[in-house]
């Protein structure tokens, strides 16, 4: 039985699984404490996760039915995310590590995006093409081995999916964090109302950068739009604007994902990340790879926001694979790149 815990952002998460198979996943989010700032504060994420820590442990623990000494192994987020965030997560592992004489797995946060799906649909197809798309990255890997071996063949040049989603919410009025708000205002709105730019797909874009994104000169056009709109007086239709926003990140992410898994010869995408909840990417990429004979993966939507039972995955499969445990005094890296997977 392993036990993850994730703070690498808001979230305070917990999970416990046993194997593959999810046993608790109890998150305490400080989302409303960021919303009036439009953004999350770290100060003010790393006290809530210090506040939350142990009541969500204990949850945790209640919803699996077990006691902290069952527990076999402490696995936990050592980056990337905030510094002060992180801190709070790796101590609190450290602390039951010690305290249960445990082996302790530091392990990265965005390959726990991409391990959680074993948790809904079995174990990982390897190789995979990973596409990871959050807040804070944006993302396509090769994965051989999920637990040494993620490489990356290409990633955004300036905003991360997530972002753009949370800037283009804000330019339109919606609360934060706005991913699910335009999802939502999207299903009622036009997706061709707007011809929004694709970043990098000119054929001399894509001789640089065929696998790497760039969403600013997106969210950029949206604001002139927006703009243009309220200067003439007109009232701006805010559910076509989200819906053709929307389909202009859905079209890049799923055409470079697809070109990257046919360029491999893999038949396996798994979509990770708090963007793969969103609804149109789901459909759009399921669509477009079957089209190619590729097979779509993606957790379900509160399995691919940040959460504890991603970093017990993981942690599980470090188990299973035999890997070494990382040393007591592991660090946390705010800046930890996706190719060290475990501390
Ligand atoms: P990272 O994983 O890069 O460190 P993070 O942990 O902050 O970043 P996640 O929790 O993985 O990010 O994802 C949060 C992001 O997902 C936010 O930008 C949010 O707007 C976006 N998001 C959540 N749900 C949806 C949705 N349905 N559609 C689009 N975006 C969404
Ligand atoms: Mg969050
Ligand atoms: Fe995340």
């Amino acid at each position: 039985m392993v036990l993850g815990i994730e703070t690498s952002c808001d979230e305070t998460g917990v999970g416990i699984v046993r194997g593959n198979t999810l046993l608790a996943d109890a998150v305490a989010s400080s989302v409303e404490e960021h919303a009036r700032f439009g953004g999350v504060v770290p100060e003010v994420a790393s006290r809530a996760h210090l506040e939350a820590m142990v009541p969500t442990i204990e949850r945790a623990c209640e919803t699996a039915g077990i006691a902290l000494g069952d527990v076999d192994a402490v696995a936990v987020t050592n980056g990337p995310g905030l510094a002060g965030a992180l801190l709070v997560g790796v101590a609190a592992a450290k602390a039951l590590a010690v305290g249960l004489g445990k082996p302790i797995y530091g392990v990265n946060h965005l390959a726990s995006h991409v391990a959680v799906d074993q948790l809904e649909h079995g174990p990982l197809p390897e190789p995979c093409l990973a596409m990871l798309v959050s807040g804070g990255h944006s993302s396509l890997l090769r994965v051989h081995d999920v637990t040494t071996g993620v490489d990356p063949m290409g990633s955004t040049i300036d905003d991360a999916a997530g972002e753009a989603f949370d800037k283009v919410a804000r330019l339109l009025g919606l609360p934060f964090p706005g991913g699910p708000h335009i999802d939502r205002a999207a299903r009622e709105g036009d997706s061709v109302y707007v011809d929004f730019p694709r970043g990098l797909t000119s054929r001399r874009d894509l001789e640089r950068h065929r696998f790497d994104f760039s969403f600013s000169g997106l969210k950029t056009a949206v604001a002139r739009w927006v703009e243009a709109r309220e200067r003439a007086g007109e009232p701006v239709p805010v559910n076509d604007v989200a819906a053709s926003f929307q389909e202009a990140v859905c079209d890049v992410l799923t055409r470079k994902a697809i070109d990257a898994a046919v360029t491999e010869g893999i038949e396996d995408i798994l979509i990770g990340g708090g963007v793969a909840a969103n609804s149109r990417l789901r459909s759009m990429a399921e669509e477009r790879a079957a089209a190619k004979g590729i097979r779509v993966r993606v957790p379900r939507p509160g399995l691919c926001t940040d959460n504890g039972a991603m970093v017990a995955a993981l942690g599980s499969e470090m188990v299973s694979r035999g890997r070494t445990p990382s040393p007591l005094d592991l660090p946390a890296d705010s800046s930890l790149p996706v190719t060290s997977v475990l501390a």
